[in-house]
């Protein structure tokens, strides 16, 4: 794994936080981007050479909105960069982990994406993504 790609924090209303974030960054989001597979709409803040992307569930059943219900707003999960997704998903697998989905999906920002299940990384869910090369 390279780095931490960014930080996810889930949030009830974006625009909100979009607000409250730039006010905080002193910067605005430098993009925004629904991922309709998944039922959220994201943003993405640049803070030095990290990434905060927030999530706001689009509908009731999207894990976003599930997450807030059970546990309120906060931090969602960490992503992780990878070179080579696939490889990473079969040896964390080959090591115990539990993958959330078996084969990589496109996610926000032009990454494949793919979670691991909190319950096998001490409660922390967590992403990794590689970059899609164009
Ligand atoms: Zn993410």
């Amino acid at each position: 794994m390279n780095k931490i790609e960014h930080i996810g924090i889930a949030v009830k209303n974006i625009d909100d936080s979009n607000e409250l974030f730039a006010k905080l960054f002193g910067e605005t989001y430098y993009k925004m981007e629904e991922v309709a597979s998944e039922g959220v709409n994201t943003s993405f803040f640049k803070v030095g050479e990290s990434k905060i992307e927030l999530l706001e569930g689009t509908n009731d059943d999207s894990p976003i909105a599930k997450f807030i219900a059970k546990k309120g707003e906060g931090m969602h999960h960490i992503a992780f960069d990878v070179d080579d997704i696939n490889t990473e998903i079969k040896r964390l697998k080959n090591e115990g982990f539990k993958v959330l989905n078996e084969l990589p999906k496109k996610g926000a920002d032009n990454k494949l994406v793919v979670f691991l299940h909190p319950k096998s990384t001490n409660g922390v869910l967590i992403e990794l993504c590689q970059e899609i090369k164009k």
